[in-house]
């Protein structure tokens, strides 16, 4: 301890023989500089919230309305029949009992009869069971295969999650651009992605779709959290190098993703080469929207931008030299092109994945106990504040997990100002 301090203090001796005004002088521009700095990045804040959920309470479940061009669509293994026969039994029970939307599986794999038949079943006749074209899911042209398969087993060892896994890379690359434009999806506007082993935990007595168009939305969500870093350290780099390029200005939810460096230029400049930072020295917080859920409208998927963006990181070989997923590709994209007005926080739908789940407390008096169609059943207390319709979730309150990102997400509007920065 004591020889920390000596060697402390020895490293402060120059800087004490210089007057403290040459010291506030030499420092001053900088540190005006890296206030300016944030400000560029603090986002203010709006009158009133941007995105508020789309009904509060149960809705009588509207069976005659029109309905939008739109699609169910889970990818899957032959080997996840159960798990795959779970989602489509609680996406039936909490929505699609009313709506009968399309279901579309799709593998990289002929399918099993044994899954066909179960499926078809669970699903009451609305499925249908397409396999992707071998030529959407592999390595891009171009690609050295050999060097690709290397990486991918050195990621693996490295212990980055699914990274040793050559299926889960086409997986990622595929859902980041060939799934939009895949034969068996074109003629659909809008999708909702569903996964093996996911619950819904709320009565979805709305149709989803229908409110995302009339309210002009373009991507929907439910939950946000932050990568797993060492998968993707050159994706933000890569996408703020496209968005150069393309003389793209930062809107508020581009501004939200980034942390603003804390370094005064031009020093921040020589951060940038670590991982996750724009060659300025700024970087990404790594939250994103995690896909494994998604209501949104393909249009933008499909614009020249998108598919521009997409090929622009095919070749730079991120999807196989890195593990990009598809949930940071999707974020990144949607905040820099999409107004932050049309994305879309499902916060009143109940969801869970893997270990991660939302689940809103339901909403007092809202619950249509005589509903002929939402029928009669058991749900948890009715709360002060809550919005869910019928959700089973034991009361809990909490919607994600403690400590992620989403509200950075959800309301850059909120994000906290540090007080010395509060004359700026
Ligand atoms: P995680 O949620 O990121 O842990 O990854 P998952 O294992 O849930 O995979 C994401 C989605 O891709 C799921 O719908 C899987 O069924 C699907 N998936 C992943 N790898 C493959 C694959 O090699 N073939 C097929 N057909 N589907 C895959
Ligand atoms: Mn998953």
């Amino acid at each position: 301890m004591t020889q920390v301090y000596t060697m402390f203090r020895r490293f402060l001796r120059p800087a004490r023989r210089l007057p403290i005004w040459l010291i506030l002088s030499i420092s001053a521009p900088f540190i005006f500089e890296v206030l300016l700095h944030q400000r560029r990045y603090n986002v203010a804040k709006p009158a009133s919230e941007l995105d508020t959920p789309f009904f509060t309470s149960c809705q009588e479940p509207d069976v005659s309305a029109k309905r939008e061009n739109a699609v169910l669509v889970m990818l899957a293994r032959n080997y996840e029949l159960e798990k795959a026969n779970k989602t489509i039994n609680s996406i039936d029970a909490h929505f699609n009992r009313w709506f009968n939307y399309p279901i579309l599986f799709l593998n990289d794999e002929p399918w099993d009869q044994k899954f066909i038949d179960e499926l078809n079943k669970t699903t009451r006749g609305l499925a249908t069971f397409d396999v992707i074209p071998k030529d959407e899911w592999t390595f891009p042209k171009g690609v050295d295969v050999n060097a690709a398969k290397q990486s991918i087993k050195e990621q693996g060892e490295a212990g980055i999650p699914h990274a040793g896994e050559e299926g889960y890379h086409h997986m990622c690359r595929f859902y980041s651009g060939k799934f939009y434009t895949l034969e068996a999806m074109k003629k659909y506007r809008w999708y909702w992605r569903l996964e093996p082993d996911v619950d819904f935990t709320c009565a979805i007595s709305y149709d989803p779709f229908v409110q995302m168009a009339r309210h002009k939305k373009v991507y929907g969500f439910t939950i946000a959290l932050w990568e797993v870093g060492q998968s993707c350290p050159g994706l933000f780099r890569s996408i703020s190098e496209w968005k150069e390029l393309m003389g793209i200005p930062d809107n508020n939810l581009w501004k939200a993703m980034v942390s603003a460096s804390w370094v005064p230029y031009p020093f921040r400049r020589f951060l940038s080469w670590q991982s996750h930072r724009d060659s300025y020295g700024d970087s990404w917080s790594l939250c994103h929207y995690w896909s494994n859920f998604e209501i949104a409208d393909m249009e933008f998927f499909r614009t020249r931008a998108y598919q521009d963006l997409f090929e622009y990181l095919d070749k730079k070989g991120g999807f196989y030299f890195e593990r990009w997923g598809d949930a940071a590709v999707h974020s990144l994209a949607v905040a820099l092109l999409v107004d932050p007005r049309k994305v879309h926080h499902f916060e009143d739908f109940g969801y869970r994945h893997a270990f991660l789940w939302q689940c809103p407390a339901n909403a007092p008096g809202g619950q249509l106990p005589d509903s002929p169609l939402l029928g009669s059943g058991a749900w948890s207390p009715e709360l002060e504040n809550g919005i869910g319709c019928r959700c089973e979730c034991d009361g809990k309150t909490n919607r994600n997990h403690p400590g992620y990102c989403l509200n950075k997400l959800k309301q850059p509007n909120s994000i906290k100002r540090p007080w010395f920065t509060w004359f700026l």
